[in-house]
This record gives structure tokens, sequence and C-alpha cells, in this order.
């Protein structure tokens, strides 16, 4: 069994001052496959005296100095996309192509940044005065698990690309990949201190970081539960925070849309990364006109189409859960659904037949309102709801009437879908399945965050303008 012991601080892997060893499993079989040594807020006041002493050099490094830093960055992290895939297989069972993505997403996200910077002039005339877009500060990057190596890969990448140096806590339940990236990155080669990475669990060194006096910016990625925690208590050093939180995203299917063509698209919207992603498609729109018929396409097109199990196996759509813990919560709310009296249309209770680990059927419930909480609350798993609504304006008024904001996806007539997709409180809004972008903003409205990543919008977020009066002219 693999014990990780090092985190990584000032330029170097370290043991942590925490003792505690953390389990972790193969979300596959439920089997310990590793452990993690956790580290605490000494540990968290190391890793930012690192980053406070490496920021001034950092901020004074030009933008050509910095593309070359990310350049090395995306090179380092290309050469382990392979073990790097491995590890979210075996530590957190997204399906192959799914896993692949990830991997490739995370060295990739290097160039989006270094694209984003490339292009952004960090100086500019205002009138009389000039400005410069000077680095934030030291800032804390705080991930979840349901895309640990991503997040931190993208986050690092924006935050270098500002000049800003950098206090990593990855998810606790991700130190595989951790491991591999925190290896990867070493090979970069970047000045001690830049980036600094502490696993920990989230009371103790995400909120250390959270905290902390020299830290002036939080990223954070996870629940909206805990991103309001982190605004309280960011308060009084009154940090930057950018916050990407959940979502119950709508999609809306048009009344003129052809059901062959758009149900792949509202099952992958739905069901991506075996349904724990936080812009999954979750409550699904249909016109009460075509709700019989709808019904019976999706059943049977998941039945026929949706694959539950090993995520090796390159026929696998839908993996396990996370954890027991997150297994057991997808549960409570297919129970909860039969309980408000959903009725279930296809999936349920309990685990696909010849499965263990922490699989759970792909369940779609019909004659769900939107007041019933399987509609209002984030499940992050393969659960549909279905409702139904009249004309376009009842469609518009169904998909607003949630706390959340950050995505939602229209199938149907272009024209039409434009028309909607302009009248939704959404941070994105995907029409008829088009890809991701990843230089246009990422986030959510309401309580699904505040602020953007990515591309010019997410640079920003690490940068304060500067004014400077009565300066010469550039
Ligand atoms: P989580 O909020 O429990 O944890 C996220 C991270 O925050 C972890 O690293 C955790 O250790 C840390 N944390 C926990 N308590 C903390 C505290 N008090 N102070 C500082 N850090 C703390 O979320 P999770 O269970 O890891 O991830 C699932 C959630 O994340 C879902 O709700 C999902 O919607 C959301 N999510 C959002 C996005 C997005 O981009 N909007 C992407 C992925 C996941």
């Amino acid at each position: 069994m693999r014990v990780i012991e090092q985190i990584y601080i000032d330029g170097k892997f370290v043991e942590p001052h925490g003792h505690e060893l953390f389990d972790l499993h193969n979300p596959a079989t439920g089997e310990v496959i590793g452990q993690v040594r956790l580290g605490d807020a000494e540990d968290v006041n190391a890793a930012v005296a690192a980053a406070k002493r490496a920021l001034p050099a950092m901020a004074r490094r030009s933008k050509a100095e910095r593309l070359k830093m990310l350049e090395a960055l995306h090179a380092a992290m290309r050469a382990h996309v392979d073990e790097l895939r491995e590890a979210v297989l075996e530590e957190y069972g997204a399906p192959i192509s799914r896993s692949s993505w990830m991997a490739d997403y995370a060295a990739g996200s290097f160039l989006s940044a270094a694209q984003t910077l490339a292009e952004y002039p960090l100086e500019r005339e205002i009138g009389s005065a000039r400005v410069v877009m000077e680095p934030v500060g030291v800032v804390g990057l705080i991930t979840p698990w349901n895309s640990n190596a991503g997040f931190i890969c993208n986050k690092l990448a924006y935050a270098i690309a500002a000049g800003c140096t950098a206090v990593i806590k990855p998810s606790e339940m991700s130190a595989m990949q951790t491991e591999v990236v925190q290896r990867a990155l070493h090979e970069a080669g970047l000045p001690a201190g830049v980036y600094n990475v502490v696993n920990g669990r989230g009371a103790d060194v995400g909120a250390a970081i959270t905290a902390h006096p020299d830290v002036a910016k939080i990223s954070f990625t996870g629940s909206t539960a805990v991103g309001k925690a982190i605004v309280r208590a960011s308060a009084d050093s009154l940090k930057r925070v950018t916050l990407e939180l959940g979502g119950k995203s709508p999609t809306i299917i048009l009344d003129d849309a052809d059901f062959d063509a758009v149900i792949p698209g509202v099952i992958e919207a739905g069901f991506m990364n075996s349904g724990q992603a936080c812009v999954a498609g979750t409550r699904v729109l249909v016109s009460e006109r075509r709700r019989a018929e709808f019904e019976a396409r999706l059943k049977s097109a998941i039945e026929a189409r949706v694959k539950v199990g090993d995520p090796r196996d390159p026929a696998t759509t839908v993996g396990p859960m996370v954890s027991q813990t997150q297994w057991e919560r997808v549960q409570r709310y297919i129970r909860l659904g039969r309980e408000e009296g959903a009725r279930l249309l296809t999936g349920g209770e309990g685990r696909p037949e010849g499965l263990g680990g922490y699989f759970v059927r792909p369940t779609v419930f019909a004659d769900v309102n939107n007041d019933m909480r399987i509609a209002r609350e984030e499940i992050f798993g393969p659960v549909l709801a279905i409702l139904t609504y009249r004309d376009e304006d009842d469609a518009v008024v169904i998909a607003n009437d949630t706390s959340y904001g950050l995505s939602a996806y229209v199938f149907g007539d272009q024209a039409r879908a434009e028309r909607i997709a302009a009248r939704l409180d959404s941070g994105r809004v995907v029409i008829n399945g088009a890809a991701h972008e990843p230089l246009a903003p990422f986030g959510g409205t309401k309580q699904s965050g505040l602020g953007r990543e990515n591309g010019t919008f997410g640079l920003e977020a690490y940068l304060e303008p500067k004014t400077l009066l009565g300066a010469s002219a550039a």
C-alpha cells in the first residue's frame, strides 16, 4: 500500500508537521489503496512564508519571463499526462475517456493562461493616467475532488500569469493525483516558493489559509456551504475571493426538438463526470405536450446506452461515486425523490447488478415539480429530474427559479434557443451541445459563486490595477 508522505514547500519535497494518516480508496471496489499524511496549520504558515518571500521577485518578472514559466509548466505536465490519467482512474474512477480528458485539461490549462497573458495589456493609458496591472499577492488555491488536478493546474496557471505566488490546498481525497502533479511541476524548475502544496483537511489547512493575514486572495472551487464559510472567514483580512460553487443546471428541450438528435446531448450534460459535475444539467425541462414521448425515449436511451462499470473499460460512460459518503448522499436523494412523490422512470436505489464499490444506478425521476428538494438541491450524482413547461415563458421562469446559476443547456431550433439563452440567469448557456471554450469566462451567478475563472476575466481576478498620475507617456 502506498503512503504519500510529502508536501511541497519552498521548492522542496518535505514531510508535513501534521501526523494524521488519511485513507485513500479505489471507488470502483471500495478498497483502501493508500494513505496520505496530512499537513496542519504549521505547514500552512511555512508555505505562506515561502510564498511571501518569493513574491517580490515574482511580481517583478516580465510578461516574457512569466510566459516562459507557463511553457515550462506545460511541458512538465504534458510529460506526465499518462501517469496522471492512471492516478485519476485509480483514485477517482472517472471513465477512461473522462480521465484522459482531465489529464489533458490539466496540462492544457498552462497554455490557455499563456495565450491569455500574451494578449493581455499589463499597462495601458486611461486619459492622463497610466494604469499598471499588478499581481494581487500571495494566493490560496483550494480544490475539490471531482477535478482536483485540473483545478490545481488551472488556478496555478492564471496565478503565475498574473505574477502571484501560491499556496495550494488540494482535496485530501485526491492525494495520488496531487502527488503526480507535484512531481511534474517540480520538473519545470520554477524558483523556490513560487508555489507550495499542502495536503490536509479543509477545516484545518483550508481554514488556516483562508484566515492567514499574508494571503491576499482565495480561489476556491467546491461546495456552496464551504464557499460561504470562506467569505465569512476571509472578511477580517478583506481577501479577494473567487468562488466556483455548486449548481442545479436546467436543460431546456424546445418543443420542436428532434429527440433522437438531442437525447445523447441531454444524457451527456446530465451524467458527465458520472454526475459529479458542478455544471451537470440535472433539471430536464420538456414541453408538457411532448412529455410522454420524451420520457419513453430518454428511458430507452439510458437503458440501452449508459454503461456503468469498470472505469478502464472504454465502453463505460458512468463510473463510481468518489466515496462511501457520496454514495450514501446519492442514495438519500433517490429515496427522497420517491418520498416527495416523483415517479421513478429508470434506476433507483442500490448498486447496479454485479457491481460493488461506490457505483450507483443512473436514475431519472419524472413528475417532478420545481419545489421538490430533488429539483432544488445539488445531488452530485447521476440523477435527473424531468419537469414540464407550458410554453417558452414558463420554461424560462422554471429554469431561473433556482438559487444557483452556473450553467444551462438549450436544445432545439437555433434561433429560438438563442432567444431563450438571452433570458436565462446563468454564468454560461450551452446551445445545442456546443463544446467547452477554455478562454471564455467560467463561473456562476447567485449561489453558484463569485467572480469568474479563465481567459481575460480569470486573469484579472489575480490582478490589482494601480493608477499612476503624472507618469511620463510610455
Ligand atoms: P467541499 O466544499 O467539501 O471541499 C472543497 C475543498 O474545500 C476541499 O479541498 C476541502 O478540503 C476544502 N474545505 C472544506 N472545508 C473548508 C473550510 N472550512 N475552509 C477552507 N477549505 C475547506 O467540496 P467537495 O465535496 O470537495 O466538492 C464537491 C462540491 O464542489 C460540489 O458541491 C460541487 O458542485 C462543487 N464544485 C464546483 C465546481 C465549479 O467550478 N463551480 C467544480 C467542481 C466542484
